[in-house]
């Protein structure tokens, strides 16, 4: 076999080189062909057989295909994999490339790269979701952040040095961050926050070519009307936008002016805060048990993607929230008006991708339906909002006017349902363009012209079961069951009728008069289709004139959906619009944990409402939480924090009344031994982030605390716990909620005069105990461990031992002043259970030794089913 490459193969190496980082989807006809490492890569990930076609330098070339109809859902899997895909596609048709040699091999180019954060498709995408791709830039130490959605078009930018460049990455939940040539250093965190890091060039990031490149996007002299940007501010920007272009290759998307967020714009929260108090992942990983479904009323794909947003985002400006609850609050008021928003907006589809799609050209027919659909709702909709009503409503209602012309173009020109692809036509409407009408007559006559010429021919020949039938490769055709072929194949037959082939039953001939009106039809047809591709051009152009007003359109009715959906949160689950200001004031009473509450419905129980006062200007404002395992502290502390999180995102909150003084820092750490289930934290991890939230925690955070120091032995424990405490009371002067088992520690409150002791009460009863979920002032008497352990489930001989053991170490605290466990000898071993075959003594037994070791105070209730298992292992 030669060795000398083929002009194909030459071609494909060629292209490839210049993606050596994609996987390389090179068009052949109908299928989307790899080659070499790539053919294995995918036919490994998409699981589809691997085959070979010709050698290269003395190797069997290993190749496997897609087909060009089926190729998004192979190319959603290998994005979802991790994959980035070139897509290579056919410039000019075989016939063309004929023409300019025998050999001539056809023209390809790569017309676009498939990466995870520069989707549009909607099957790629998730309709509630945004899918961003960001970019972070440091210069000199100071970085930028600047993130889209290129579905959307929705640009942003923020200041944000490296030390928050992590929560940033956790409220996006990005797909894609490009990342400045070589910083390898940002691989972990970025992929730890779920997302792909690119590496681009450094001129990418340049900030003074950026600077014009985004005054030319916009059609601006300079970018002085969107804001004051920094100079990170501006490579990050422009690398965005570079990244875009090389992707796109060069169709640049819809993008809107970029917004400048302010850094301290909104609350920070960081990641561990974000996945413990499960904002919109639960802690299992799923979306099912976050704080965002439970919250969720909105009912379109736009109104999701702003509430999320706002969510990962909550405000620190006090004006803006004001004005975002007194929307909720009139849609509280106006259920009416509410209810009927609510059934149009159902209606109206998600306009702002529909628009994304139009600007890289890659729409369909529906796409501009889309835009008809949600316009003339967005204009019905403005006509339902009364005037007076608050200003983000009527702002809003203000931007879903003036679209009549467009509306009513896009009206006359569609079917009502118009189908996916614009190449195969039939969306334009009848009536809509004359020449169309026209060539539609001529194509759909032809059509019955045909099925006339069936009957004739039948006449001719006194063959009944002759047939008029069209195929791709011989067009229009007459076919008879071959009994007939030798009538057929002679005179005076074969004079009017050629012979085209023979197969197993069936003989085929053509006819000139056939093959006449074919020409007519397919001309016709063909006329059909090229007027609607005009039609169709002149409609995305119409269009694309109006992006910015359509997108503005899209974003208010995105708003109303969000508002309404909160009204609706708000009335089902009786939820109250909170008091927000300036204070340090943090007094809720009645509060609830929305998550909580509604899993409790829905399995008959009721939830305990409960009160907390934390302001700064009254007495406390750090309260020690203290009460038995499941008694409910957990639940009580973040019920808090979401309670904050939700006032100032703009929702009303779970609570009979709640006033709250700006928080503008949230922190939420959970002791190591409650995290264990998810196999990374440890008690190291533990101390890293108290670490954290001692350095940062500033006067407006919000904290809470639940179990810390619980990762380790007793008394390091408490002492770490103890110190903290301390620390966050005098030194970072804090709001905060600090649960513990370590029931030391509530001798501070009588040092601290802000630190007040609050416990979640229980009741004994016959030796059980009941939890009343009720958090009252004062401290915990016990922990109640063993019998939460009984509750648990476990035997009752070791629950018996348990007691035994527990009276003897609490006697010993008394006599002995704590030093109890000299004690453990004393204790006669085993009262409760058999005794085991007594050997001579030779010390403790391992039982003993892990007995002794045990304290039954610091055990959960898993803990404690571990516990038996290491016994039982033992004896
Ligand atoms: P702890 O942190 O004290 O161990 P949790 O907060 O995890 O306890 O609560 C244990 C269980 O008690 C929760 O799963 C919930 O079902 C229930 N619970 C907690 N708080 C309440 C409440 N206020 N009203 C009703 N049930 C509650």
């Amino acid at each position: 076999m030669s060795d000398t490459v083929t002009p194909m193969m030459a071609q494909y190496l060629e292209i490839k080189e210049a993606y050596p980082d994609a996987l390389l989807f090179y068009r052949m006809g109908d299928f989307y062909e790899l080659f070499f490492e790539d053919a294995e890569a995918a036919s490994a990930a998409l699981d589809i057989a691997l085959t070979k076609r010709g050698k290269h330098q003395g190797k069997d070339i290993a190749m496997c295909g897609v087909p060009h109809h089926a190729a998004e859902g192979y190319l959603l899997t290998l994005i979802k994999k991790g994959f980035r895909v070139a897509v290579c596609e056919q410039m000019e048709s075989p016939a063309e490339a004929k023409k300019r040699g025998y050999k001539a091999v056809v023209k390809r180019e790569v017309v676009r790269l498939v990466t995870p954060g520069t989707l549009t498709e909607d099957t790629l995408l998730d309709a509630r979701r945004n899918n961003f791709l960001c970019a972070w830039a440091d210069i000199r130490g100071d970085g930028a952040f600047a993130w889209i959605d290129v579905s959307t078009g929705e640009f942003h930018v923020t200041p944000c040095p490296r030390v928050v460049l992590n929560p940033m990455m956790a409220r996006l939940n990005p797909s894609e961050v490009l990342v400045m040539d070589g910083d390898e250093t940002l691989r972990e965190p970025i992929e730890e926050a779920g997302a792909t890091m690119t590496p681009l060039a450094r001129a990418s990031f340049d900030s003074t070519g950026a600077e014009a490149r985004l005054a030319a996007l916009f059609g601006t002299k300079t970018l002085e009307g969107f804001g004051q940007f920094t100079r990170p501010e501006l490579a990050a920007m422009g690398a965005v936008i570079d990244y875009i272009e090389i992707t796109q290759k060069g169709r640049l998307p819809m993008i809107r002016p970029p917004v400048r967020e302010e850094m301290d714009g909104a609350v920070r929260i960081d990641a561990a805060t974000r996945r413990n108090l499960e904002l919109t992942h639960a802690l299992s990983g799923g979306r099912a048990g976050s704080l965002l479904t439970a919250i969720d009323r909105t009912v379109t794909g736009p109104g999701a993607r702003l509430l999320e947003a706002r969510l990962c985002a909550p405000s620190t400006n006090l004006a803006r929230i004001t004005a975002r609850h007194d929307a909720v609050e009139a849609f509280v008021t106006d259920r009416l008006t509410a209810q009927d928003l609510r059934a149009a907006l159902r209606r109206a589809p998600d306009m702002e991708r529909a628009l994304g799609r139009l600007s890289v050209d890659r729409a369909g027919p529906r796409d501009l339906a889309a835009l008809r659909d949600g316009l003339t709702q967005a204009d019905a909709i403005a006509r339902m909002l009364g005037a007076d009503m608050p200003e983000v409503i009527s702002e809003a209602a203000s931007l879903l006017v003036g679209h009549d012309a467009l509306a009513g173009l896009l009206d006359r020109a569609l079917v009502a349902e118009p189908p996916l692809l614009a190449r195969d036509g039939g969306f334009v409407a009848a009536g809509f363009d004359t020449p169309l009408d026209e060539a539609r007559t001529l194509r759909d006559e032809g059509r019955g012209v045909i099925a006339q010429m069936q009957g004739e021919y039948q006449d001719l020949t006194g063959i009944s079961s002759l047939k008029v039938k069209h195929n791709n490769v011989l067009g229009y055709f007459v076919e008879t069951p071959s009994t007939h072929a030798d009538k057929m194949l002679s005179e005076p037959l074969s004079d009017t009728f050629k012979h085209r082939q023979t197969t197993a039953n069936q003989v085929r001939f053509t006819t000139p008069a056939l093959s006449e009106m074919e020409t007519k039809i397919l001309n016709a047809g063909g006329t059909a289709l090229g007027i609607e591709a005009r039609i169709f051009a002149e409609l995305r152009a119409a269009v694309m004139d109006n992006a910015a007003e359509i997108a503005m359109a899209a974003r208010a009715l995105a708003e109303l959906d969000v508002a309404s959906a909160l009204a609706e949160l708000a009335v089902s689950e009786d939820w109250t619009r909170p008091t927000l200001d300036t204070s340090r004031a943090f007094r809720i009473s009645g509060g609830r944990h929305p998550v909580v509450e509604q899993s409790l419905r829905r399995s008959g129980g009721s939830f305990v409402a409960n009160d907390c006062d934390l302001s700064a200007e009254g007495e406390a404002r750090i309260w020690l939480l203290t009460g038995p395992n499941m008694a409910g502290k957990s639940t009580y502390l973040r019920q808090n924090a979401l309670i904050a999180l939700l006032a100032q995102m703009g929702a009303f909150v779970p609570a009979a009344e709640a006033h709250i003084g700006l928080v503008d820092q949230l922190f939420s750490r959970v002791g190591a031994a409650d995290d264990l289930a998810r196999g990374r934290s440890t008690f190291m991890v533990e101390m890293v982030e108290t670490a954290a939230i001692l350095n940062q925690a500033g006067e407006r955070a919000l904290v809470i605390l639940d179990e810390i120091g619980r990762g380790t032995a007793t008394y390091d424990g408490l002492s770490i716990a103890w110190a903290t405490l301390e620390h966050l009371y005098e030194n970072n002067g804090c709001r905060a909620l600090f649960a513990t088992h370590y029931h030391e520690l509530t001798a501070l409150a009588g040092r601290l005069d802000g630190l007040k002791n609050a416990t979640v009460a229980v009741r004994e009863w016959e030796g059980d105990v009941v939890f009343l979920h009720e958090v009252r002032p004062g401290a915990a008497d016990r922990s109640y461990g063993v019998q939460v352990a009984k509750l648990a489930g476990l035997p009752e001989p070791v629950i018996a031992r348990a007691r035994t053991v527990l009276d003897a170490l609490e006697e010993g605290d008394r006599d002995t002043g704590g030093k109890a466990k000299a004690l453990i000898d004393d204790l006669p071993l085993f009262a409760a259970t058999p005794a085991p075959q007594a050997k001579p003594k030779a010390g403790p037994s391992p039982l003993d030794a892990a007995l002794a070791e045990v304290h039954p105070d610091t055990l959960t209730p898993r803990e404690a089913l571990d516990l038996i298992y290491a016994l039982k292992a033992l004896s």
